[in-house]
């Protein structure tokens, strides 16, 4: 974890974006840092985190944004999206109008973005599976309808975290190079 003195190959700007509480920023600290917070703060001025890591023996500097609060429809600006290569579209399992606003966001994402942006669709909160409000079909369904990864998650007990960034990394690698 964390960057290492060491040359970069490739940087990798990735977006997150999806209705607020979902668990963006936790995601993050799961992936940047390796921490989680049950009582995370509304976002406030971080912009992005780093973290440096190795794909097909190239230094991939992996560049995540994430909204400072301000999930709010359109309040997202078009800077935030600039030169963004990835995006990770996260909604709730536990809350059904988070998945039912992904529409939405991947309408502002394709609005903003560059046309060929690689975008993972996340189901965030597998822990609290006895809270589930959106079955895992139905993401999947829409996910393949629109052609976007799929993947549930929880920053929680970190299942799925690093394979969500390595699925979009990679395969953002895989355009680039
Ligand atoms: P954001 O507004 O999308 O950035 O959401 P946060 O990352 O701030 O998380 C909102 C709340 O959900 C916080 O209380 C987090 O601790 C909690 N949370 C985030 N991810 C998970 C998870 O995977 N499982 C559980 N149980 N809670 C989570
Ligand atoms: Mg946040």
């Amino acid at each position: 974890f964390g960057d290492a003195a060491q040359k970069v190959d490739y940087v990798f700007k990735v977006v997150l974006i999806g209705d607020s509480a979902v668990g963006k920023s936790q995601i993050l600290a799961r992936f940047a840092r390796n921490e989680f917070s049950l009582d995370s703060k509304a976002t406030i001025g971080v912009e992005f985190q780093t973290r440096t890591l190795v794909i097909q023996h190239k230094s991939v500097k992996a560049q995540i944004w994430d909204t400072a609060g301000q999930e709010r429809y359109r309040a997202v600006t078009s800077a935030y999206y600039r030169g963004a290569v990835g995006a990770m579209l996260v909604y709730d399992i536990t809350k059904r109008q988070t998945f039912d606003h992904i529409p939405r966001w991947l309408e502002e994402l394709r609005a903003h973005a560059d046309k060929n942006i690689v975008i993972i669709l996340i189901g965030n909160k597998t822990d609290l599976e006895d809270q589930r409000a959106v079955p895992t079909e139905d993401a999947k369904e829409f996910a393949q309808k629109e052609g976007l990864f799929f993947l549930e998650t929880s920053a929680l007990n970190a299942t799925n975290v690093e394979t969500a960034f390595l699925t979009v990394l990679t395969e953002i690698f895989n355009i680039v190079s």
